[in-house]
């Protein structure tokens, strides 16, 4: 099998082309290099079995050409990072509809089955934990500093949702919660990444808010997992899944964790989101998956608990 990965060369997609080869199949990466980088491919390159292409999802030629000799598609490719959608609304909206858009009709021109990564941030400020697929998504309710991407990639699901009704193409959709493992950088607002540099240094951890707003992160592996197994499913065509981890953490406990594991002297700071993001940012107070569709459907639950990926993290920036 030969994959096309759009946004391979970015944290989720360079660990999905690793799998994808040593599954022993074939991948193209096709990544413009905004936010993803070479260094996160470069081990890939020499095998004849991996393929990078620079260049844009929006470029419809060109994805046409990669598509023809790929089986499968698989759509990481987006505007991401809290700080760069905040700033950069209108780029998030073009790259994310209408590359998606674009993907979406040529997966659909060649008949290629296609995963595209959707968002927990779909579910905006929904408070009905834990979010389950058959929710209403709150296109409204999400403040509007995340609006962009919350919107966008809602938008992205439709469109899925549309092709699939109308022309019958295998679309898989993946709602991923707060992904983390190596690879991952704190540049654009990342969490854990950020928080590990910090305790590395014993310069002060910031927290953003109170601290007391959680999330559940998963290990990319993980969702490596959930999302290879979805593509191979037939049962999984036309839906929608759930894909992070239910063990959850305040960002305040967060901070102590990552401090205890590296054993640092950093002293934690509280900073308002008006400060950090130089304007005001609203934040979900909570987002916890339900994960009981994907694991009838493919079985699939995470391996790996926070301490251990947290372990994996420190080791990779020490
Ligand atoms: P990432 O920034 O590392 O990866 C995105 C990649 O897309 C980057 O390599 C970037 O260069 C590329 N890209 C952006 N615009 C492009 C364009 N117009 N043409 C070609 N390439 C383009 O982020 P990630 O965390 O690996 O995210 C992958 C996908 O998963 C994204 O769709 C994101 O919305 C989704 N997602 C991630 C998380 C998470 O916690 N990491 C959570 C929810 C959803």
């Amino acid at each position: 099998m030969k994959a096309l990965i759009t946004g391979g060369a970015g944290f989720i997609g360079s660990h999905l082309a690793e799998r994808l080869l040593s599954d022993g199949g074939e991948v193209v990466i096709l990544d413009n290099l905004s936010t993803g980088r070479l260094e996160n491919i470069q081990g890939l390159r020499g095998d004849a079995r991996f393929q990078f292409v620079r260049g844009d999802i929006r470029d419809t030629s060109l994805v046409q050409l990669l598509a023809a000799e790929c089986d499968t598609i698989f759509h990481l490719a987006a505007a991401v990072g809290v700080q760069l959608i905040a700033d950069d609304p209108v780029r998030t909206i073009e790259t994310n509809i209408g590359g998606t858009e674009t993907v979406l009709a040529i997966a659909n021109k060649f008949g290629r089955r296609i995963l595209i990564a959707s968002t927990s941030e779909v579910y905006g400020k929904s408070e009905s934990i834990p979010f389950r697929e058959e929710d209403d998504i709150v296109l409204g309710s999400t403040s509007l500093s995340r609006w962009s991407y919350a919107c966008s990639k809602a938008v992205d699901e439709f469109l899925g949702q549309a092709y699939y009704q109308q022309y019958g193409l295998d679309v898989v959709i993946a709602r991923f919660f707060n992904t983390i493992g190596p690879r991952q950088t704190g540049r654009y607002g990342m969490v854990v990444p950020r928080f590990v540099q910090w305790a590395l240094t014993d310069e002060p951890i910031c927290i953003y808010g109170t601290g007391a707003q959680s999330r559940c992160f998963c290990y990319v592996q993980d969702v490596v997992d959930a999302i290879v197994g979805l593509m191979q499913c037939d049962r999984a065509v036309g839906q929608i899944f759930n894909v992070g981890s239910s063990e959850e953490v305040s960002i305040k406990q967060l901070a102590d964790r990552v401090t205890e594991l590296t054993g640092s002297r950093s002293v934690q700071e509280f900073v308002p989101y008006e400060v950090a993001y130089g304007r005001p940012i609203e934040d979900m107070m909570r987002r916890v998956p339900c994960t009981e569709r994907i694991r009838n459907t493919i079985g699939w639950t995470p391996k790996t608990n926070l301490e251990q990926t947290l372990r994996f993290i420190i080791a990779e920036h020490r």
